[in-house]
């Protein structure tokens, strides 16, 4: 927020310190047999250093660890990261046409520099790109997150429907009600939680956002797919979960050409501009990277 508010993006007349909220409660990390559930005031690196996370779910770990710089991980929230808007330039910058920070004022990047935005998930509105790490991780195992605050009161939701892809809205990136807040986000343990891995891709191998990434997460008996679950980033407007590319994948025995195949799938909707169109073969590139270095994991 207070990046926004230099930028003057944002200019909100108050600012809540959570930090405080129930003592300790929310800054605990349980871990079952059942899964994993965070308070939404963990820190990434809390996360990215826990014994159990670190061997039973590689994924999240690997998503915190490729994330920003471990100075930024110390000080950021679970809750908060993924929530974290884009990177689009023309967004960050007051001074171009943006309908997400001003709605109906056009779409600078449609016609601009769009070498980083999204091919998948995009309209003719926004073609931003959702530029968070760790909400693929949440997406590919299925978690769900806890809140307080809407008008209905408590809920829990699925975390493949907390964010909305822009269409005609792009200034609305969640379904979270004003003043909703999550309390706890919730990861279920699974045959695949083990064998599972995040690859991301981008111009430095530091601090930085990425190009394309892929989260895949496999159920394997021998080398035959019995579930495989499949997410996309740097390439999406939103977490971006591939279930095109899990159906090629269920039931077959995975080698590089069913991989390929896999990654021809995923990106079948893609649609690129005049600068990105790099990003649907690096992005195939990557999930097959993933999908295979997933496979050859000693678990
Ligand atoms: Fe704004 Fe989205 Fe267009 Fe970027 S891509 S300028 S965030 S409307």
């Amino acid at each position: 927020m207070t990046d926004y508010m230099t930028l003057n993006v944002m200019q909100p007349r108050v600012l809540v310190d959570i930090n405080h909220l129930q003592g300790g409660r929310y800054r605990q990390i349980e871990c079952t047999e059942e899964g994993l559930r965070f308070g939404t005031l963990v820190r990434m690196g809390q996360a990215e250093d826990h014994p159990v996370i670190r061997a039973q779910y590689p994924v999240i770990r690997d998503s915190l660890l490729l994330a920003a710089s471990r100075q930024i991980r110390n000080m950021a929230t679970l809750g908060g990261n993924p929530l974290q808007r884009t990177r689009c330039e023309y967004f960050r910058e007051v001074s171009w046409a943006c309908n997400k920070r001003k709605p109906g004022s056009g779409c600078a990047a449609l016609d601009g520099l769009n070498r980083e935005h999204a091919v998948l998930g995009t309209s003719e509105s926004c073609i931003a790109t959702y530029p968070g790490d760790f909400a693929q991780a949440l997406i590919v195992l299925d978690a769900t997150v806890d809140t307080i605050g809407s008008p209905a009161g408590a809920r829990r939701i699925r975390f493949a429907e907390l964010h909305r892809q822009p269409g005609e809205t792009p200034h609305v990136e969640t379904t979270l009600h004003p003043g909703e807040l999550i309390t706890y986000i919730n990861v279920p343990a699974g045959p695949w939680t083990r064998r599972s891995r995040y690859v991301k891709i981008r111009d430095r191998q530091s601090y930085q956002f990425a190009l394309a990434s892929a989260a895949v997460a496999l159920h394997l008996e021998g080398n035959k797919v019995i579930e495989a679950r499949v997410a996309l980033g740097g390439v999406a407007t939103v977490p971006w979960r591939a279930r095109e590319a899990e159906a090629v994948l269920n039931g077959h025995v995975l080698d590089e050409s069913l991989a390929a195949r896999a990654a021809d799938a995923a990106f079948a909707s893609a649609r690129a501009r005049e600068h990105n169109a790099y990003k649907i073969p690096l992005g195939k590139q990557t999930l097959i990277r993933a999908l295979l270095e997933t496979q050859a994991l000693p678990v």
